[in-house]
């Protein structure tokens, strides 16, 4: 597209989480603006455009992203630094870590109108020192009625020096206005080799540690990366599971109200790690149980525990607590209340629990 000038001027690049789209997004309008391209097709890396898009400072490409109103205004240009944090931090874009970065680990970002006011004007300057101004928009399902209805205008018709591109993990959440208007290209996940390289080299993370999480990461790095740093919450995460486990199997609903406190205190996104390890430990107990303890990946003590709990992680409740487990989780990245998430769950293992002890044998 930049090599031919036929360049859309709304792009979207629409796929699954963790696999790099917004780094896929920097790296295009790096490219456009790159003053000496090289002949196998990359920005050279060395240029003054170059080095300003390097460090966030290209005067001709503008960050719009959700973020939380700081006094009376919600603007991405408030909150600059942060995203750059993130960026660096998290170049997968972890969406679970960025209201904690906003600092209210509850928050609900979003793309406010006086953002697209704010880009109207911007963008009525033309280009300064290349042919593109060019708006990379993180996350277009957050941008609100009004918000959709103000930039619709400069997609529809768009300065003739001005481009957006686009980046969503969850394309479907796109008002329709805004979805039509863009051309779609999309990221697909990666493959498990093609993510312990990532996290190997990117991560230094070691090959191992790297192959076992990309076996479970359904081709997103930022799950491959809570699984890798579950490893370092391992124990916390193993006596959170077995209190369940044991609270649940002898009906202590008191002490799993206590349990779920103590789950949602743990904050968002370490909730979220602790439901993905929960998952984890619920399929090495079905794999054990099957008599496959050569196919399982368990450390001492959660061996340990696994060999006397397997037997009640069966055909009859296996895939019902997966599906549990895994609401769980989504509720809790969708924001719900956390206290009542964990009670819920809880609650419902009790009767799973129970299914599973009384399997006909
Ligand atoms: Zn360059």
């Amino acid at each position: 597209m930049a090599d031919t000038g036929h360049i859309p001027h709304a792009l979207l690049l629409e796929g699954p989480a963790g696999v790099g789209k917004f780094a896929l997004a920097r790296a295009f309008a790096q490219y456009i603006h790159c003053t000496d391209r090289t002949p196998d097709g990359d920005s050279c890396g060395r240029c003054p455009s170059c080095l300003q898009h390097q460090s966030f400072n290209n005067i001709d490409t503008f960050y719009t992203f959700p973020v939380v109103k700081r006094g009376t205004a919600g603007l991405s240009t408030d909150w600059l630094p942060e995203f750059r944090q993130f960026l660096t931090d998290s170049p997968f874009m972890d969406s679970d870590r960025w209201p904690s970065l906003l600092g209210n680990v509850n928050a609900q970002p979003l793309i406010y109108v006086e953002e697209a006011s704010a880009l109207v004007s911007r963008l009525n300057v033309a280009a300064r020192q290349s042919a593109y101004k060019i708006v990379l928009l993180w996350q277009p399902e957050r941008l609100g009625e009004a918000t959709a209805n103000k930039l619709l205008k400069l997609i529809e018709e768009p300065y003739s020096d001005t481009l957006f591109i686009m980046t969503s993990d969850n394309p479907e959440a796109i008002l329709p206005t805004i979805y039509s208007r863009t051309q779609r290209i999309s990221v697909r996940a990666y493959s498990p080799a093609e993510i312990v390289d990532i996290l190997s080299s990117q991560f230094a993370i070691d090959r191992e540690s790297a192959t076992i999480a990309a076996d479970l990461a359904d081709g997103n790095v930022n799950a491959a990366l809570r699984m890798v740093s579950v490893d370092k919450d391992k124990s916390r995460y193993l006596d959170l599971f077995m209190s369940l486990m044991r609270l649940a199997w002898t009906r202590k609903v008191k002490e799993l109200r206590d349990w779920s406190n103590d789950v949602a205190a743990q904050g968002r996104e370490d909730s979220i790690r602790f439901y993905d390890y929960c998952a984890r430990m619920i399929r090495e107990n079905f794999i054990l149980n099957l008599g496959h303890a050569d196919l399982n990946m368990l450390t001492d003590e959660e061996l340990t525990f696994s060999r006397r709990f397997s037997p009640y992680i069966n055909i009859y409740n296996v895939e019902d607590i997966f599906r549990l487990l895994t609401e769980a989780r989504n509720d809790v990245a969708r924001n719900t209340n956390g206290k009542i998430v964990a009670f819920d769950l809880a609650i419902k293992m009790i009767l799973l629990i129970k299914r599973g002890v009384e399997a006909p044998k």
